[in-house]
């Protein structure tokens, strides 16, 4: 009897990183569970993949919604056993400007909605001994102006992560993390400048924004068995911002 082919679930999948590692997931035989607030984004994507790919409109931020798409997914996909928490928002601005309402947004989707799904896929986590890959950034790794609440949001992302490898290490569940440096995606096109743009053009050591499927790569493969005794982590797809010490722009 053949086995059943591995299952993924991503986040935020209806464009940029999402639908890439979906993408990828497809390519290598998965069948993933496409998550989204923006159904009609949904839509489009997922009519592109076929049939290994199950649709599931909901808002990670609200905790009736994410208990609902557990069970949706559930039903349609079997168990779960690579989860991807993808979906993310970016607001920069000045502190003095960030009224409560802006962070609480960001906090919501960024960190809320980690936790959630997380905890709404754990009994088939557990059951897979499987994976969870949570999207960071390189502003959850390093302060710098504008990003008072994507940054700190990010940095308890990283934090959270190692909390999960932590405690679920025990049920064979690894949880990792990937911190993208900058990305061409509708997030980045909101938020980045034309000056942001620039300083990363000339400070990353690779001189250039890095693409969806660079960042889905990373996310693949920590979700995968050659990365079988890696928990805790946090991989830096960024272009070598790490490496070098200079100032987020
Ligand atoms: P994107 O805006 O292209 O895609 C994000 C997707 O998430 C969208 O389809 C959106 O509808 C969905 N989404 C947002 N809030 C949601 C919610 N509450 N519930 C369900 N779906 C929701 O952005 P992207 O650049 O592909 O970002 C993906 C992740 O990568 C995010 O977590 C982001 O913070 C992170 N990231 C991006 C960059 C970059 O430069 N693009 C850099 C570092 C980290």
């Amino acid at each position: 009897m053949s086995e059943a082919p591995s299952t993924a679930l991503v986040t935020g999948a209806a464009r940029g990183i999402g639908l890439a590692t979906t993408r990828l997931f497809l390519a290598e035989g998965r069948r993933v569970a496409m998550i989204d607030r923006d159904a009609e984004a949904l839509e489009v994507a997922a009519a592109e993949l076929g049939d290994a790919v199950l649709p599931v409109v909901c808002d990670v931020s609200r905790p009736d919604e994410v208990a609902a798409m557990g069970e949706k997914v559930r039903a349609g996909l079997g168990r779960v056993d690579a989860l991807v928490n993808n979906a993310g928002v970016a607001d920069f601005g000045p502190i003095a400007e960030h009224d409560f309402a802006r962070w609480r947004r960001v906090m919501e989707t960024n960190l809320d909605g980690v936790f959630l799904v997380s905890q709404e896929m754990l009994p088939d986590l557990r059951a897979s001994r499987g994976a969870i890959v949570n999207i960071a950034s390189i502003s959850g790794l390093r302060a710098s102006t504008l990003r008072v609440a994507y940054g700190t949001s990010k940095a308890a992302v990283i934090h959270l992560t190692k909390q999960q490898a932590a405690e679920l290490g025990e049920h064979g569940i690894r949880a990792n993390c990937v911190a993208p440096g900058p990305v061409d995606t509708k997030l980045a096109l909101a938020v980045h400048s034309r000056e942001i743009r620039a300083a990363y053009h000339d400070a990353l050591p690779l001189n250039r924004y890095g693409s969806e499927r660079e960042i889905a790569e990373a996310i693949v493969f920590l979700c995968s068995e050659r990365a079988s005794y890696v928990t805790g982590q946090v991989l830096a797809a960024d272009g070598g911002f790490e490496a070098t010490g200079i100032g987020l722009p």
